[in-house]
């Protein structure tokens, strides 16, 4: 099931898209379950049952088609920031420690830092970049992980259990900011750098997140090209470890990492500019297409 937050005239709905349709549970039901994703993933298993129980004339009268609704991030607003794994696939290591001058090291452990909430933004539209602020926006296409199920110290061999769905995530990345600062979060966090999209695909269509293609194109030219099997710190070893000593939530967002191809690190290195598009994949999971635009205001 693909499970996505739109607009449809002045509100925002959750909505269950199956190819060009859009159900919105909430025009013919007022249960609590059915009011955003964050409520629908929460209460999982009673709003399943509620969304299946609906009457056929129901669903005729919650169907809109896609043309006229416009899709938001599916979880517009997380409760906590996003957690991004960072240097998670082997050869973006090896490409960041040579544009670095440093010598290519593995990490022991996963490396973790996050985002702020307020720079997630839609799967279409604009990113607005303010030359003032960064020269040098960077893409980085990564599979993202929506947990489901809580829980506190998930030992590896369950952790998939508490994966709810799959999102695309474009981890933008102001590289000037996140050098300058020594700390991420700046360089992570300017307004519009966390597209996400285009919905959550629930797990169970996801025979396995581990051999998926993970690409990224810019202006039609393809940047990044790689499969989540090239990730060094698999899912049960990210869920095992953030859960270590912090309770993760319904609703909780992982980007997971991202493969080589990154603009700093190509000869010359490459940023995004006004009127760049780009789009991020990942296989069965969903696109992401975004256009970078001059912010104004
Ligand atoms: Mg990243």
């Amino acid at each position: 099931m693909k499970i996505a937050t739109c607009r449809y005239r002045t509100s925002d709905h959750l909505a269950i898209i199956q190819n060009d349709m859009a159900l919105l549970p909430a025009l013919v039901s007022k249960y609590p379950g059915f009011a955003s994703t964050l409520s629908f993933i929460r209460d999982y298993r009673k709003a399943r049952e509620l969304l299946d129980a609906l009457q056929e004339s129901e669903k005729d009268r919650a169907t809109v088609l896609t043309d006229n609704i416009t899709l938001l991030a599916p979880i517009p607003r997380p409760t906590k920031n996003i957690m991004c794994l960072g240097w998670n696939y082997s050869e973006h290591v090896m490409e960041t420690s040579a544009a670095s001058n440093r010598e290519a090291k593995l990490p022991e452990h996963p490396i973790v830092f996050t985002k702020n909430v307020t720079s997630v933004t839609g799967p279409d539209g604009e990113v607005p970049l303010d030359a003032a602020v960064t020269q040098q926006l960077d893409w980085e296409v990564e599979l993202g992980v929506v947990i489901g199920k809580p829980g506190y110290a998930i030992g590896s061999e369950n952790s998939m259990e508490h994966v709810f769905g799959y999102t695309v995530i474009n981890d933008l990345s102001a590289r000037d900011l996140q050098f300058q600062h020594k700390q991420f979060f700046i360089g992570k966090s300017v307004d519009g750098a966390c597209p996400m999209g285009p919905w959550i695909v629930t797990a169970d269509e996801i025979a396995d997140p581990h051999r998926l293609y993970i690409r990224c194109d810019v202006n039609g030219v393809r940047k990044q090209d790689s499969s989540t099997e090239h990730m060094i710190f698999d899912l049960p070893a990210i869920i095992s470890t953030l859960s270590r000593g912090m309770q993760l939530e319904a609703g909780d967002i992982i980007a997971t990492g991202t493969p080589d191809g990154v603009g700093f690190a190509r000869t010359p290195p490459e940023f995004l500019k006004p009127g760049d598009e780009v789009v991020c994949e990942v296989e069965n999971v969903g696109v992401l297409r975004n256009t970078i635009v001059e912010r104004t205001g």
